[in-house]
C-alpha cells in the first residue's frame, strides 16, 4: 500500500473543501472497495478524507411520498429499514443479495453507488493492459478471458461491468443521486450517474472529482406489490452477477399500467431495458408477454469470445423475474 495522509470532517463543506485541494484525494466512508483496492495497488490515493463521521446516515420519509437515503446509511440498516421493506423491497432484496453480512454491515450506500469493476485484468496489476487502470494501455479483456463482461454498451477500451446489485434496483426505481460540490448541490438522475467506457473507461462516473455524494431519493413507487430482484452467479452466495434482474410491475388486475425492468452484470452501468418495459406496457400478465418482453430486451446485445452464454441466460432470467413480479412463478 502506498504512504498516504489521513484527514478526517466533519461536516460536508468541509469535506467538499478538502477533496478540492487535492487531485489525488478519495473519501474514505465504509472503505469495503477502496481498502481492498489500495491494498493490491488498484488505487493509490495521496490523501484520505474520512467522511465516516457526516451527519448523512438517515433514512427518512420525502415530503410527497418518496424516501431519502443518506449516502452514509450502511447497506444492511438500509435493507432492513421499515420504509425500504415495505414501500421499495426490490431495493431490500438487491441489497441482501449482495455481499456478505459482514460488508453489508460496513458498506455505505455512496460506497455502493462507486463501486469499481471486479474484472479480473483490472483487478490484478500484474496485467499490463487495462485502460481502465492506466488509460491507452489496452483492454486486456477484450482477447483475453471475458466470461463475466458486458454484452451491452462496450467499448473498443473496456468491456467491463458494473458490479452493484443495489443500484441495479435504483436505475428500476428512478432513483436520483443528490451531490453536493464547492458551488452548491445538484441531483443526477440515477441513469445519467454511472458511463458507459466510451473512449474514457477510467471515469467510472459523472460526479465530478470534487463533488460528495449526500443521498439517493427515491420517488413514490407504484411497484411495492409486484416486484422482485434475480441474481445468477456462479456460487450461491459471495459472489457478483453473471446476470440480475430487477423487475418490477404496477398492475391494475391482470394489466401492465407499468414495468421496469433493469439489468445487472451486463454492462459497464446498471442497464435499464426500455424496449423490454415498452413491450409489456398496456399488455395482460403472461409468460408468453414476459418472453417478448425478454426477446426485446436481447435484441441488441452483443457476446465477446467467452460470454455469449449471457445473452440467453439474460432471456432467460428476465422471464424468470417477471414471473415472480407478476407472481406467475
Ligand atoms: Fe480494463 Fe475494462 Fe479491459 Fe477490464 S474490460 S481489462 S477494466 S479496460
Amino acid at each position: 500500500m502506498n504512504p498516504f495522509e489521513y484527514q478526517r470532517v466533519e461536516k460536508a463543506e468541509a469535506a467538499v473543501g478538502a477533496i478540492s485541494r487535492s487531485k489525488r484525494a478519495k473519501f474514505l466512508a465504509g472503505g469495503t472497495n477502496l481498502i481492498d483496492l489500495m491494498k493490491i495497488g488498484v488505487e493509490q490515493p495521496e490523501q484520505l478524507i474520512d467522511i465516516s463521521r457526516l451527519p448523512l446516515a438517515a433514512i427518512e420519509s420525502l415530503p410527497g411520498g418518496g424516501v431519502r437515503l443518506g449516502a452514509l446509511a450502511r447497506n444492511t440498516d438500509t435493507a432492513n429499514h421499515p420504509l425500504i421493506r415495505k414501500n421499495y423491497p426490490l431495493l431490500s432484496q438487491a441489497i441482501l443479495a449482495g455481499a456478505s453480512p459482514q460488508l453489508r454491515n460496513m458498506a455505505t450506500n455512496g460506497g455502493n453507488l462507486l463501486q469499481r469493476t471486479r474484472c479480473y485484468y483490472f483487478m490484478d496489476p500484474a496485467f499490463v493492459e487495462c485502460n481502465k487502470r492506466t488509460p491507452g494501455s489496452g483492454c486486456g479483456a477484450l482477447n483475453g478471458f471475458n466470461r463475466v463482461h458486458a454484452i451491452f454498451g462496450a467499448s473498443a477500451q473496456c468491456i467491463a461491468t458494473h458490479p452493484s446489485d443495489m443500484c441495479v434496483a435504483l436505475a428500476a426505481l428512478d432513483a436520483t443521486i443528490r451531490v453536493r460540490g464547492p458551488k452548491g448541490e445538484r441531483t443526477i438522475p440515477i441513469g445519467e450517474f454511472h458511463r458507459l467506457p466510451g473512449d474514457a473507461p477510467q471515469i467510472d462516473t459523472n460526479l465530478q472529482l470534487n463533488e460528495l455524494v449526500l443521498s439517493i431519493d427515491l420517488p413514490r413507487s407504484p411497484f411495492a406489490h409486484h416486484s422482485h430482484y434475480l441474481k445468477v452467479r456462479d456460487r450461491a452466495s459471495y459472489e457478483f452477477a453473471l446476470v440480475s434482474v430487477a423487475a418490477a410491475l404496477d398492475l391494475d388486475g391482470g394489466r401492465i399500467r407499468g414495468a421496469r425492468v433493469a439489468l445487472g452484470g451486463v454492462a459497464h452501468k446498471p442497464w435499464r431495458s426500455e424496449p423490454a418495459e415498452k413491450t409489456l406496457t398496456g399488455q395482460t400478465v403472461s409468460i408468453g408477454v414476459f418472453e417478448s418482453a425478454a426477446a426485446a430486451a436481447v435484441r441488441n446485445a452483443k457476446a465477446y469470445s467467452h460470454n455469449g452464454f449471457k445473452i440467453e441466460l439474460a432471456k432467460r432470467s428476465i422471464v424468470r423475474a417477471l414471473a415472480a413480479a407478476g407472481e406467475l412463478a
